[in-house]
């Protein structure tokens, strides 16, 4: 038995899971609410499960992944989570304060305020390629609502699922929050149990049927899916950084983000200047490729044949592969060390829409360079495609920015660099149509969820007890006043 098999508990059985389910459901229609306090107590053990556990989740992340850059799980894991908590931290008293909002004449003096109120209990379904923040973020917002909350943690991330499950559900206790190890058939069932929202984070394909199951209990969704972000460089732009900016958003965690630039619309003329920057700047970045501690495994060995497949079908189909291996570590021909599960980043162009690799999401370090005449023809390339997750434009001319910006839809974008929108908490976070639907982060990820309850607070002396009948002659000049007021014409009853 190797050290993963011993460290790794069974999977929680679903009887076990649904047992736990109905006894916080229960809890949240009997239980009082948490106010501030307890709200605040939550995010504080949540920030110190992280903080004491952050040498153990940098060490389980690895292992699941064969290698993860220590530096990267720091960076996109364990800051981004702890931000997170801190801003919840920060804004959690304003984010709760009932919201007034004014009342129509007619209705004068009443009051209008909406109250947050949490949900009750909700789902997270996280995947495996950030299994940590992509479990603590969504549930710091679920906590600073006032949730209860079950994760189910990603099957192909089991050493941190574990960790998870042993670090949250110590640090909050587990009617508060669950932790439900388990694979698809795990998170199917959860689907079916009426939540009173429901997370998830993954592909698009498993997300329809999230939003099925959820259909059955009438359980709102959001949903964080994926697809192909283009990035469109502008003639006009630094070239070089360009490439940098590309070439580092493409291949943090290996390519394995949700948002990195799944490819690239460069101008025709400068097809061959990009790929030559793009190969070059990756060595820069990883000089090595196998023993770099920098450099991310790919998850899973059918991950590893997915991605080693498009490289193949593209090549077969006459694209033109540049692996950039500046050590010369790799077998000829090979874009990758299928043993270490290394793929190394490959910059690809000539490509047609009946290669496999531009028509998936990639989520890989393979990255194709389209070219292109005019932006608009760029523009339109991106809109006649499924609308993506992220955009990223490289171009300094404000006007041509706008244009872009007005004429793309997309999830979120960056403007001359790469991914940084998604680590802006005051940004909402979320997908358009096969990207994803509803959104979180900061007072997105409040409100997420929260219930927002439109409260309406009549007065003792008001104009309203003049709108019932007998309709008298007040009325008629309350009414000819409203219809005055709106826009209309004098209507006479
Ligand atoms: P996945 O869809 O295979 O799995 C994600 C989760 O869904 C896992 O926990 C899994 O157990 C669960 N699951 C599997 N079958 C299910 C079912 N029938 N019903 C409910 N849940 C089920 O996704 P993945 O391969 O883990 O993640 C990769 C995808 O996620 C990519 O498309 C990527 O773009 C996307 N992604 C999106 C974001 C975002 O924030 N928008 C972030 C990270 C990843």
């Amino acid at each position: 038995m190797n050290d993963i098999a011993r460290e790794i508990p069974a999977e929680d059985a679903f009887a076990d899971i649904e047992q736990r389910f109905w006894s916080m459901h229960k809890a949240s229609r009997t239980q009082p609410p948490p106010g501030e306090a307890e709200r605040r107590q939550s995010l504080r053990a949540l920030r110190r499960a992280i903080s004491a556990t952050s040498a153990e989740i940098i060490d389980a992340v690895s292992r699941d992944y064969g290698w993860r850059s220590p530096a990267e799980t720091l960076m996109a894991e364990i800051v981004p989570s702890l931000i997170i908590v801190r801003d919840a931290l920060a804004n959690l008293s304003a984010w709760m304060r009932p919201e007034p909002r004014s009342s129509g004449v007619l209705f004068w003096p009443a009051r209008n305020k909406i109250i947050r109120q949490p949900k009750g209990l909700v789902l997270i379904i996280a995947p495996w390629n950030y299994p940590v923040h992509l479990v603590i973020g969504p549930l710091a917002a679920a906590l600073a609502a006032g949730n209860r909350v079950i994760v189910k943690p990603s099957e192909f991330t089991p050493a941190t699922s574990a960790m998870l499950k042993r670090c949250l559900e110590g640090a909050l206790g587990a009617n508060r929050v669950t932790v439900a190890t388990g694979g698809a058939e795990m998170a199917q069932g959860l689907c079916q149990l009426p939540f009173d929202h429901i997370l998830y984070t993954g592909s698009t394909a498993v997300g329809k049927k999230v939003m099925q199951a959820a259909a059955a209990n009438l359980t709102p969704v959001t949903l964080e899916l994926g697809g192909k972000s283009p990035a469109i460089v502008h003639e006009s732009f630094d070239l070089p950084l360009a490439a940098l900016r590309i070439m580092r958003g493409k291949l943090l965690n290996a390519g394995q983000t949700c948002i990195a630039p799944d490819y690239v619309l460069a101008p025709r003329k400068q097809i061959e200047a990009f790929t030559e920057l793009a190969r070059k700047t990756a060595g820069g970045l990883y000089p090595r490729l196998l023993d770099n501690p920098d450099y991310t495994a790919i998850i899973n060995q059918r991950h590893y044949d997915r991605l080693a497949g498009l490289a193949a079908d593209a090549r077969s189909r006459g694209a033109r592969l540049i692996v950039a291996d500046p050590a010369g570590e790799l077998a000829p021909g090979e874009v990758g060390a299928p043993a270490q599960r290394k793929m190394a980043p490959v910059i690809l162009s000539g490509l047609s829409d009946d290669m496999a690799v531009m028509r998936e999401e990639i989520f890989g370090p393979l990255l194709p360079i389209v070219p292109y005449d005019s932006l608009d023809e760029a523009l339109a390339y991106v809109n006649a495609r499924p609308r993506p997750l992220a955009l990223y434009y490289f171009d300094e001319d404000r006007r041509r920015i706008s244009h872009v910006l007005e004429r793309t839809v997309s999830g979120g974008v960056t403007v001359n660099d790469t991914l940084y929108h998604f680590a802006q908490e005051k940004l909402p976070f979320g997908g358009i149509g096969p990207s994803g639907m509803g959104a979180y982060h900061g007072r997105d990820g409040f409100s997420t969820f929260s219930h927002a309850k439109a409260t309406f607070v009549q007065a003792r002396h008001t104009m309203t007890s003049h709108l019932a009948p007998p309709y008298n002659r007040l009325f008629d000049w309350l009414m000819r006043f409203a219809v005055r007021r709106n826009g209309g014409r004098a209507i006479r009853r």
